[in-house]
């Protein structure tokens, strides 16, 4: 069985031990198994306070990281991916200290509207650095999932196809890949297709409606996409990912373009979602066997 997450931003601006506690408490009160809680700047986790609050509400975390351009792992600067492979290193260290179930995000890059194509040595850079953080990751127990963004969020990784590139080209084991519903709305021909692609590489996925509102009231086919996850047979973690004004970071709206209230009420959002995606695992379930008994799989 999957389990179910949101992000922290559902809840709180912030990853304070106060606001992992508001977070944690309604969550647990949903149904839900953990929340994804960012270790981009890890000395700003309180690692002890979040992992006791964790427990008291018997809840996990999944934690996400990206780069900003200072620590740009695709850089052509050699000292700016140095510095890129040295956070990602805390990170993990972080991540693993509070017994993570997934490292994921869009971690191939910053998170930035670049201006210009990736230069091919910026691949190359980004693909070495990955390759030594994944041994270090390695030596954790721990995996790297990749997530596809779309392109006004990264300019090297914004397909499940260059996804699955990224991973031929690094070369490790402990490689996966994330996909979003939100990105791959904007990037696939045909996300469902996308995901059947992915199939044992793919390692966390992020469901979002393509303004980040009510999952089902906008125009993503949803029941496509978790009729993939079935046929695959993904067993691993779905996160909530949708952001509204209302839960307001001015750097994180700043970089993810969170300028109107798509909804208002995180305990509404987060408990339809929960609804919403369970609904969606059951009848996909219910399509497989029957699509297997009329032998169409
Ligand atoms: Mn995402």
């Amino acid at each position: 069985m999957n389990k179910l997450g949101t992000h922290i931003q559902i809840w709180t601006a912030g990853w304070s031990v106060e606001e992992i506690e508001f977070a944690a408490k309604n969550a647990k009160k949903i149904g839900y198994d953990f929340l994804e809680i960012p270790v981009r700047a890890p000395e700003t986790v309180d690692v002890d306070g979040i992992k006791s609050v964790l427990d008291k509400y018997g809840l996990q975390c999944a934690t996400s990281f990206v780069h900003s351009l200072e620590t740009d792992i695709a850089s052509e600067d050699k000292q700016v991916v140095q510095k890129g492979i040295d956070l990602m290193k805390k990170a993990l260290d972080c991540a693993k200290s509070l017994e993570t179930i997934a490292f994921v995000g869009g971690m191939t890059s910053a998170l930035n509207k670049y201006n210009e194509i990736r230069s091919e040595q910026g691949r190359n850079n980004a693909i070495a650095a990955l390759a030594e953080v994944a041994d270090y990751a390695d030596t954790l127990g721990l995996n790297l999932n990749l997530e596809a963004l779309n392109r006004y969020e990264n300019n090297l990784v914004n397909s499940c196809a260059q996804a699955k590139a990224m991973c031929q080209a690094i070369n490790r084991p402990n490689i996966r890949i994330q996909l979003d519903s939100f990105h791959m709305n904007i990037e696939e021909a045909d996300p469902a297709q996308a995901l059947l692609s992915a199939n044992d590489l793919l390692g966390y996925y992020h469901v979002a409606e393509n303004n980040r509102g009510y999952l089902g009231s906008g125009s993503i086919d949803f029941t496509a996409q978790f009729r993939s996850l079935a046929q695959i047979n993904y067993q691993g973690p779905i996160a909530l990912e949708v952001f509204s004004s209302v839960v307001s970071n001015p750097s994180h709206s700043g970089r993810l373009a969170v300028w109107r209230d798509v909804w208002k009420d995180s305990v509404d959002i987060a408990s339809h979602a929960f609804d919403y995606i369970h609904s969606q695992i059951n009848t996909a379930q219910r399509y497989k066997a029957f699509m297997k008994e009329e032998q169409y799989l």
